[in-house]
């Protein structure tokens, strides 16, 4: 059976550590580098829950897209057992259980993120986005649709909770697409002449902007733009080691829901 370097060294060669943002961390995070799997556990985030999932069903190994610990947004400073991030942290120390996790570098891979985005989407002719860092894409939809069309296949596609959005006057065909917070990015995606840009943790102002740019700005939440990338994972760990019990978390789904 691989240890758990070489399930590291095999996701690295899907998803280069190169094509990791500056401020990221990516790679084995947490766990001992020759211990044996049997089970790899995938999951968009390692929540508390994740984390005793792979406990009970015995997974040894959680492959995850978000960093458990030390990006920007949430610094370590401590293992206490009274903040969520140590409690969590302390808790796989205990537990024996590793955490690889593969971030940006995965947003921006080939066959990452936001190709299994594009591709659930139906996006034909799918390239890398100008001005998107390496990381959104853009493709065709078979054939122009109304917008409503068009939300309705996200919704069918992606099942988020609630879709937020802002209308465009014509049709949609030309997509662009980044799971997560790619807000950022929304300018670039009219520099390319897209007619919508589906993404996730949009703010007030950038819904305005789009909208007088005559972009279809698209919200369909973090959790639905990226969890495509958890079949990617258990794909490519399955292939690259048969022998290898390659599940999806069954504790971990979109949290966020919308009162109408
Ligand atoms: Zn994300």
């Amino acid at each position: 059976m691989p240890a758990v370097r070489d399930i590291e060294t095999a996701l690295f060669s899907l998803a280069p550590r190169e094509l990791a943002m500056k401020w990221d961390n990516v790679g084995l995070l947490v766990g001992e580098c020759e211990k044996e799997v049997h089970h790899v556990l995938i999951a968009l985030d390692v929540t508390e829950a994740v984390a005793e999932e792979a406990r009970q069903t015995g997974a040894e190994l959680i492959a995850a897209h978000h960093p458990v610990m030390n990006c920007h947004w949430s610094p370590v400073q401590s293992l206490r057992n009274d903040t969520l991030q140590g409690h969590l942290l302390r808790k796989l120390v205990r537990d024996g259980t590793s955490v690889i996790c593969m971030h940006t570098n995965l947003d921006a891979a080939q066959g990452g993120v936001n190709d299994a985005l594009a591709q659930r989407l139906g996006l034909e002719q799918t390239e890398i986005m100008e001005g998107g860092e390496g990381i959104v894409r853009m493709g065709l939809l078979p054939e122009p649709m109304p917008v409503s069309q068009f939300l309705e296949l996200v919704r069918k596609r992606l099942r988020p909770n609630g879709i937020r959005y802002v209308e465009k006057t014509g049709t949609v065909q030309r997509v662009a697409v980044g799971g997560g917070a790619c807000g950022e990015y929304f300018e670039a995606a009219v520099r390319e002449h897209c007619d919508a840009f589906v993404t996730a943790d949009l703010k007030y102002n950038q819904f305005l902007d789009a909208g007088a740019l005559g972009l279809c700005l698209v919200d369909a939440g973090h959790f639905p733009t990226e969890d495509v990338v958890c079949s990617v994972l258990e794909q490519f760990l399955t292939e690259r080691f048969p022998d290898l019990k390659v599940t999806k978390a069954s504790s971990h789904w979109e949290r966020i829901q919308y009162y109408v």
